[in-house]
């Protein structure tokens, strides 16, 4: 298989995951917190080291708690519903943004009827950050949530700028990083982010199952659940310490495990220059081919493409590609319903998506080009 598909989760994985997955399931893969044995302590300790990779990744040691949890989607969940939005808040996101924030703010503004603001595009459709600036005086915003990039069309959006032009307000500003940590710089300091939300199955090249958000000790978030920390457990109470109040239920320490190693691992500089490469490798490929148009292309534009086919709805080129070539890409609505309005793909019902990965080539690239080029 030619895998086309790392928006939706790298792969394959660096050898050094499975290996020290591998590893923890034989050896010590108990429960972490729960009991005070040598076995028990050493999970303890793999958590603990993860957390602290994860500070050191994001320039967050001394000022942030890391909170794991199963998913990006269950970390935005957490974070969306803690914030207490009520009558009045005023949220503004990205128009790039994943289900994981859109469906979940709807969800939420339906009980407490908030407003939700999309941020201005340019024609290129890049933020407009000087129109940005202008909605925000008029409407001073309370929440900003932006994702760091795209998961549709590889933009690299200008958070530091959003983000600096929140905090004239003193807003909430989150990040989704979930196709970023790892492979940009993301450092909460400079960003001026308060909450960042990553997903340890893609950028960072973890396995599924672990995910979380990195939050300065500052921001006030309630917990929207309960249940067994290992600690103070005759009280109805959760701990009142991040990150545990924010973590009730057992810890998949086998996927915390995998992403520790895949973060031993990673060289972020590296890992954005080879990607860097084969988008743009890639771009000038497809852009030669008769027939095939690439939407939403921006300047920086990241790992991630997506493109149109004439004559072909984008689930006919999925298929046509699976079947006669045997390469993996993704088709249709990358659940993002927002930006697929300006991408004016509806006729082509969505678009056929390309994920370049760490492990992608050249030849990679060739053959998806080569097998359009037959269409
Ligand atoms: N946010 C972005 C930007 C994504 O690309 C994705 C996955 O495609 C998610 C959130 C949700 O990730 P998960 O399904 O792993 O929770």
């Amino acid at each position: 298989m030619t895998y086309l598909d790392n928006a939706a989760t790298t792969f394959p994985k660096p050898e050094c995951v499975y290996r020290e997955m591998d590893d923890i399931s034989r050896n010590y893969a108990v429960n972490a917190g729960r009991g005070s044995y040598k076995a028990a302590q050493k999970a303890v300790k793999v958590i603990d080291d993860t957390r602290a990779a994860l500070l050191k990744l994001f320039n967050a040691e001394g000022i942030a708690d890391v909170v794991l949890t199963a998913s990006v989607t269950q970390a935005l969940n957490i974070v969306l519903a803690g914030l207490g939005l009520k009558e009045g808040s005023m949220v503004y996101i990205s128009p790039y943004e994943h289900n994981a924030v859109v469906r979940t703010l709807h969800m939420l503004q339906k009980e407490a009827g908030f407003t939700v603001k999309e941020m201005p595009l340019t024609k290129g459709l890049e933020i407009d950050l000087g129109r940005l600036e202008f909605e925000f005086a008029q409407n001073h915003p309370s929440v900003v949530v932006s994702t760091a990039v795209s998961n549709v069309t590889g933009y690299v959006l200008p958070i530091g700028d959003i983000f600096q032009s929140a905090k004239k307000y003193d807003a909430v500003t989150i990040t989704d990083a979930a196709q970023a940590a790892g492979l940009i710089k993301m450092d909460v300091r400079d960003l001026k982010a308060d909450i960042l939300c990553f997903a340890g199955h893609k950028t960072l090249y973890g396995p599924f199952g672990i995910a979380g958000f990195v939050m300065k000790k500052d921001v006030e978030l309630k917990q929207t659940f309960a249940g067994g920390t290992g600690s103070h457990s005759l009280s109805p109470e959760m701990p009142q310490n991040a990150p545990e109040r924010f973590e009730a239920g057992s810890c998949n320490i086998v996927a915390v495990k995998g992403l520790y190693a895949a973060l031993g691992a990673l060289e972020q500089e590296e890992h954005y220059r080879k990607i860097k490469e084969i988008t743009e490798y890639a771009i000038n490929a497809l852009e030669v081919v008769p027939g095939i148009s690439i939407l939403g292309r921006t300047k920086g534009q990241l790992g991630i493409i997506s493109f149109v086919a004439d004559g072909y709805s984008s689930d006919e080129i999925g298929k046509i590609l699976d079947e006669e070539y045997d390469i993996a890409v993704r088709t249709g609505y990358h659940c993002a319903p927002l930006i697929h309005k300006h991408l004016k793909d509806e006729p082509y019902e969505g678009t056929v998506r390309i994920g370049l990965g760490y492990f992608n080539t050249e030849e990679n690239i060739d053959k998806l080009a080569e097998a359009l080029i037959s269409l």
